[in-house]
């Protein structure tokens, strides 16, 4: 049989098509599709209506070996994935009484009966496979349909994960070229994307052109710049022999600006160093009220070094809560280094931490100076120890891409005072 090389993602639901939901499985899917070396050549969300749905099946099965839909396998009438696939394929719907007796025993262990419309989720296409759902009550369907392969995914993200895991992803690495696709990740903070590329392009242009091909994508976020290295090829060791070749070479043009190579966070990477070197931190926010914070506890495990931290928004609070001394403020203004300082240095004495961070700033869109214009922002780590690194930047943007650039800057400077 023809390997598969190509898929088209169908991603179905109403809600998608709507300024309220965005299609995330079709993200997750791409990923783990490139990583079998299948290239995504299409996607669609799709509403909630048979005719729509099928239709687009059998427009995405003449361009792609796979078809993967997510969505529509729930037991309501809004629920249409099987019966548009059933007529797209041309494959009878039949009831599978197994599934009926493993929904039946799903709901037993509730005590509760088996509603009657659940009984649409255990229509089978004729010749499908049933994928089990450990997670949920859809079980997905996949289907060899000539040289061509049909999956179906419930919609739910927590669903359709460990169904592709467990029961697809094997599947399809048995029927794929096995060429694959790796990639690694360069992560780099304080650098415009315009000086990391004139960096890294006389590096990373020479990679395409090599016996094993390394193709590079400059991704920029607020504060963030990223470089996706990726390569294709049978022998994975020798593509992540290639790829960490090309890490390297990237990593020693670009310096100490470089915070990860693995795909890691920066809150990652700074919880590690907190969390090697056994110190804790605290915040003084301001202007990102407690966005810094909130990006260091997204980690599992930040309980061991983050202490807490303080939004400190009005000049009081700075004042009655922090120790900044009144004469201070006064004099400086609240979006001040002398200020920033005193605010990493009180929270620090206030919450007993190794570290005080603090950020005070300007998010605009009013409070504006010519002096100090919005996105003008100043930050301070006190500690470890004695150290000090006080410093101003003005950000770009909007008040949301202030705060986000901001949150990025804070979260660096601290990384930079732990090393
Ligand atoms: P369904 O299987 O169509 O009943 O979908 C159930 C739920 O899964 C929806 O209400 C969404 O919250 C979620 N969902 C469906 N499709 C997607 C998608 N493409 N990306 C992320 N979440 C989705
Ligand atoms: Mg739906």
């Amino acid at each position: 049989m023809r390997p598969i090389t190509t898929a088209n993602i169908l991603a179905i639901g109403t809600e998608l098509l709507t300024p309220y939901r965005t299609d995330t499985n079709s993200l997750y899917l791409t990923a783990r599709l490139n990583e079998l070396g299948i290239d995504v050549i299409g996607k669609r969300a799709v509403g909630d209506d048979v005719r729509a749905i099928e239709a687009a099946l059998a427009s995405a099965l003449q361009d792609a070996d796979i078809v993967i839909t997510s969505g529509g396998l729930g037991p309501t009438a809004d629920d249409l994935t099987r019966d548009a696939v059933a007529a797209a394929l041309d494959r009878p719907l039949a009831e599978d009484p197994q599934i009926v007796e493993q929904l039946r025993e799903r709901f037993a262990k509730r005590a509760q009966p088996m509603p009657e419309i659940n009984r649409r989720q255990a229509m089978v296409p004729r010749g499908a496979l049933v994928l089990p759902n450990r997670r949920g009550s859809a079980p997905g369907l996949m289907i060899e349909h000539g040289d061509h392969v049909v999956v179906l995914l419930p919609g739910p993200p927590r669903e359709l994960e460990p169904m592709f895991e467990t029961a697809v992803r094997e599947r399809l690495a048995a029927r794929s070229s096995g060429r694959r696709l790796r990639r690694r990740v360069i992560k780099i903070a304080g650098q415009p994307e315009s000086t990391v590329d004139h960096i890294a392009a006389p590096i990373y242009q020479p990679l395409a052109q090599r016996p094993v091909p390394i193709s590079t994508t400059i991704l920029a976020s607020p504060g963030q710049v990223e470089l996706h290295l990726s390569a294709r090829g049978a022998d994975m060791a020798v593509l992540d022999a290639e790829l960490e070749d090309a890490v390297e070479r990237l990593q020693t043009a670009l310096g100490d600006s470089v915070f990860s190579t693995d795909g890691r966070a920066i809150e990652v990477v700074v919880g590690e160093a907190l969390r090697m070197r056994g110190l804790t931190l605290a915040l003084a926010e301001s202007c990102t009220g407690g966005l810094v914070a909130g990006r260091l506890t997204d980690v599992p495990g930040s309980s061991a070094y983050i202490v807490g931290g303080v939004v400190a928004y009005a000049n009081d609070v700075k004042r009655d809560l922090l120790g900044v001394p009144a004469d201070l403020l006064e004099a400086h203004g609240a979006v001040s280094e002398p200020v920033a300082a005193a605010m990493a240095r009180g929270v620090r004495r206030v919450l007993r931490s190794d570290l005080g961070v603090a950020v005070t700033g300007i998010a605009g869109p009013d409070g504006g100076t010519a002096e100090k214009p919005v996105g003008t922002v100043c930050f301070s780590v006190s500690g470890p120890g004695e150290q000090v690194t006080t410093m101003t930047r003005v950000v770009p943007g909007d008040r949301q891409l202030i705060r986000q650039w901001s949150v990025m800057v804070a979260l660096d400077l601290v990384r930079r005072a732990l090393r």
